[in-house]
């Protein structure tokens, strides 16, 4: 890649225009974000991973012009800064670059030089300085490392921390009993099966009543839930069904119940079973899922 850079660089008559940076490392990245007075990331849609360059710019009075992707897809407003793209993903079609690259260079010319270059009797670009500001105040707070570390901190690592601490305690009762559950499900997953499955609608709501064959399965190790999908970009809809009388001649066999709105067709959803122990972390520590089919 770098290669095709480099002739493309040399063929193209861009040789006066275009530096390679190698090695880009932190010594590097502190050059860069300290001296630019506007970073331009010009990813094309959904490649940005997150874009953090563009954050360091934030903390040292830079202002970003870059495509609606990664953080810039979250963070851009108008009074912060400049935005590229529609945040939608186009592929590769050429003709939507080649419109991008108009609106950079319309964007450049029409507002970004000129707010650069107003300067008032002291020199002060004045609308510049407000956006600067304006950035700096707004987005450094919630993308900073600070901000992430005491995320992480508070909902992950105190979390495990106390969770391990519960499983070491007592002679490692808890981690034990972990690791049994985790292994008397995977011999056993392979028996579970559904039975028969009913649904009412009676006003507002969809009655769903499915028999549940556990075999061997200890009915408090699992959960059994209706799912469906989420709908316009929405989180997935997850009910806990709950267990009822017992069917008869089965081992371990239950009626579940649950009760949704009706606002959604009953044909949405599906019933499923996933693996459920107090302390353990599902699907991290036991991935199985059982569907309805
Ligand atoms: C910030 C940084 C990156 C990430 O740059 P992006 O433009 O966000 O991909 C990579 N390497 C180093 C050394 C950095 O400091």
């Amino acid at each position: 890649m770098i290669e095709e850079w480099t002739a493309f660089i040399n063929s193209s008559g861009a040789r006066n225009h275009v530096v390679f940076l190698s090695d880009h490392d932190i010594l590097m990245t502190q050059r860069l974000v300290q001296g630019v007075d506007l970073w331009i990331n010009t990813p094309r849609r959904p490649w940005e991973a997150c874009g953090t360059s563009g954050m360091k710019v934030l903390a040292n009075g830079g202002i970003n012009l870059s495509e609606l992707d990664g953080w810039w897809a979250e963070a851009y407003k108008p009074e912060l800064g400049w935005a590229l793209g529609d945040g939608r993903e186009h592929g590769d079609d050429t003709a939507w670059e080649a419109q991008e690259a108009e609106d950079l260079y319309g964007l450049l010319e029409e507002e970004v030089i000129p707010a650069f270059y107003a300067r008032d009797e002291h020199g002060i670009p004045r609308a510049w300085v407000a956006r600067m500001r304006e950035s700096m105040a707004r987005l450094t707070p919630r993308f900073s490392s600070n901000r992430a570390v005491r995320q992480y901190t508070e909902e992950y690592y105190i979390p495990a921390a106390k969770a391990y601490h519960e499983r070491v305690a007592e002679k490692r009762l808890k981690a034990a009993h972990i690791v049994s559950w985790q292994r008397d499900l995977a011999g056993k997953w392979a028996n579970l099966r559904f039975g028969e499955v009913k649904v009412e609608t009676r006003g507002k709501s969809h009655l769903f009543m499915i028999h549940v064959y556990l075999n061997k399965i200890d009915p408090d190790d699992v959960s059994v839930q209706l799912y469906a999908d989420g709908m316009n970009g929405e989180a997935p809809a997850r009910k806990e069904m709950s267990r009822g009388e017992p069917l008869v001649g089965a081992m371990n066999g239950y009626v579940y119940r649950t009760e949704v709105a009706a606002a959604r067709p009953a044909a949405d959803y599906t019933a499923r079973i996933i693996p459920r122990c107090p302390g353990a972390t599902v699907p991290l520590e036991a991935r199985q899922i059982f569907w309805q089919r």
